[in-house]
């Protein structure tokens, strides 16, 4: 992933994890067990390794989201063995609508990783419907901020 978490589209505490999450850094349990003892089992479905892959794409939950996320906005496909992050880099079409997937793709991370510590921190589960309207909620209101407010009254 290149610059694409900077895009003024997406919201700023948004652009914190996703470029967290691209500099492979998340503190992810299979990640935290090189440095401390822990456990590695993920916390959410308690049978696979918690990585990086398995919390934000690959789980059930990370699944529906992204399937009903798909469903509401065209995001460019992915070929076989590419990341979702190159698949990114492929988008064509107006800028617009390459600020919007960004917004779409970097709130999905945010809002998975924040299902999971909700699991691991407070031992409560947002369900998928619930995370996927507050994604489409996030993204459409800063749609409408950036196109109401001119840029010398925005406070980023
Ligand atoms: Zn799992």
């Amino acid at each position: 992933m290149g610059k694409e978490y900077l895009d003024p589209f997406i919201i700023p505490r948004h652009v914190f994890i996703t470029w967290i999450y691209a500099q492979r850094k998340l503190p992810i349990k299979t990640r935290l067990a090189r440095f401390q003892r822990q456990d590695t089992i993920c916390s959410l479905c308690l049978s696979e390794e918690e990585d990086d892959q398995h919390i934000l794409f690959q789980r059930h939950y990370a699944q529906h989201v992204w399937q009903e996320l798909k469903s509401w906005w065209s995001f460019p496909s992915q070929q076989s063995g590419q990341s979702w992050e190159d698949s990114l880099l492929s988008i064509t079409g107006t800028q617009a609508k390459s600020h919007i997937t960004y917004a779409i793709f970097a709130a999905r991370i945010y809002y998975i990783w924040l299902a999971r510590n909700m699991v691991i921190f407070q031992n409560k589960r947002i369900p998928s419907h619930h995370l996927i309207q507050v994604i489409k909620e996030q993204v459409r209101n800063r749609i409408f901020f950036l196109i109401i407010f001119p840029k010398n009254l925005r406070c980023m």
